[in-house]
């Protein structure tokens, strides 16, 4: 049996295993989506390795909405594939998977009109309710009226919201999450080493046979043998294809994602809200004794270690919540503010990101070599 405990010792020992033992997969990247894929091989008894160059979930899989969801807002994009695929995901996590982790959430999503909306959004949601097929682990949405949305919501604007759709989805403390699966591939003898960064490839002729990364702690060397390697580097794909000389068969644009954090007295409301807004959505997402509000969604080119808000970020988001919120949110009232990068795999060069899909790629541009980006959070299984 196999400790699921990682820490310095572990490190050390793991740091050994990578340089002397040969593994039938190696994955690059620690965020869920290489965690997942370091579960799933590890528990079919395959011998796996994985290493990330930062710690477990450092990248973008710390700094998502924490949702678990089907993605009301791909409805409107008739993405119905990758709405079903999360759906049906979404329910398993809530009932089977981790349900210790991932709990149900309530939305209300406001109406400002009072039937030809309604029909609208129902209609969506009765549609986003069915395609999650016949396990039903959260209730079915419900109409509200205006009287019913004072009682539950106060803060929302008695002046212009006429009632409201109450929906489910589910939310995770997306970290914790990531690092319990990594601690699960543990515990089926996956060896983890973190501050391991992949630099160049190994090859045999065309064959890719391995990763020479190097261990950031010392500085030293490690060639670590593999019978195939997983990239699941995220937004860093692009940077590793071209390191790793391979010509891939997809791009990562990277769009740039805001919350900011409120204090739990800033938004009287027993439901989280969803608003629409001109290019995407607005979440207010009951998070223990506070909110998380946002997000944004813009082109970024920067850092990608350490993406930044803008002052013009968190204005977006307060602008875009208080259209329905009475008191209005004050900045002086934000608690904390974060910023993540969406991989978003780029098949269409001139598309805004906003456009692009949340569907996943898996590549092989190299024998031995497999890369997967993009997709969900919740999706994370089906892409590993
Ligand atoms: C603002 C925002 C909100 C979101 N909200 C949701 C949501 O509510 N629900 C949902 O389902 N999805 C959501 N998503 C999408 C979801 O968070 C991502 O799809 C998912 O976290 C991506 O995980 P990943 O493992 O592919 O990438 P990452 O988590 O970024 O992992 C990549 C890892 O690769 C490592 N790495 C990079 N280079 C190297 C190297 N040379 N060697 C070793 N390791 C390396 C990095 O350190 C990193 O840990 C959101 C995304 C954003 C940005």
């Amino acid at each position: 049996m196999f400790l699921s405990q990682l820490g310095p010792d572990q490190r050390d020992s793991a740091i050994s295993q990578l340089a002397i033992e040969e593994f039938d997969i190696l994955v690059i990247g620690g965020g869920v989506t290489g965690v997942g894929a370091a579960l799933d091989a590890a528990s079919r008894g395959l011998k796996v390795a994985l290493i990330d160059s930062q710690d477990i979930a450092a990248g973008t899989s710390s700094r998502s909405s924490k949702l678990i969801h089907g993605g009301l807002r791909y409805l409107e994009q008739y993405d119905f594939k990758l709405v079903r695929e999360a759906l049906h995901e979404r329910e398993l996590m809530v009932s089977t998977l981790c349900p210790h982790l991932v709990k149900p959430v309530g939305f209300l999503f406001p109406l400002t009109e009072k039937f030809k909306e309604r029909t609208y959004v129902g209609a969506g949601l009765a549609l986003y309710d069915a395609l999650r097929g016949f396990q039903r682990a959260l209730p079915w949405h419900k109409h509200l009226s205006q009287r019913q949305i004072n009682e539950i919501a106060p803060s929302l604007r008695h002046d212009i919201v006429t009632g409201a759709i109450k929906y489910f989805d589910a939310q995770v403390d997306d970290a914790r999450h990531t690092m319990s699966v990594a601690r699960t591939a543990a515990r089926h003898g996956a060896i983890i080493a973190t501050r391991v960064a992949a630099e160049s490839l190994i090859r045999e002729g065309k064959r890719v046979v391995g990763v020479s990364a190097r261990d950031l702690e010392t500085n030293k060397k490690i060639a670590i043998k593999a019978k195939a390697t997983i990239m699941c580097a995220g937004i860093w794909s692009d940077e590793l294809h071209k390191k790793f000389e391979l010509t891939a068969g997809y791009g990562v644009t990277m769009s740039k994602g805001v919350h900011i954090v409120l204090p739990g007295s800033a938004i009287k409301s027993d439901a989280g809200v969803i608003l629409k807004t001109a290019v995407s959505v607005l979440f207010l997402i009951p998070w223990g004794d506070k909110w998380i509000v946002g997000t944004t969604d813009t082109p970024y080119e920067g850092d990608r270690a350490e993406p930044y808000a803008s002052r013009e970020d968190v204005q977006y988001i307060l602008d875009q919540a208080n259209r329905v919120l009475e008191p209005k949110l004050k900045a002086e009232e934000i608690i904390g503010v974060y910023a993540g990068l969406r991989p978003l795999v780029a098949n269409i060069k001139s598309a805004t990101t906003t456009k692009l899909s949340r569907e996943h790629t898996v590549d092989r541009p190299a024998p031995g070599f497999v890369s997967i980006a993009g997709g969900k959070y919740t999706t994370y299984r089906v892409m590993g």
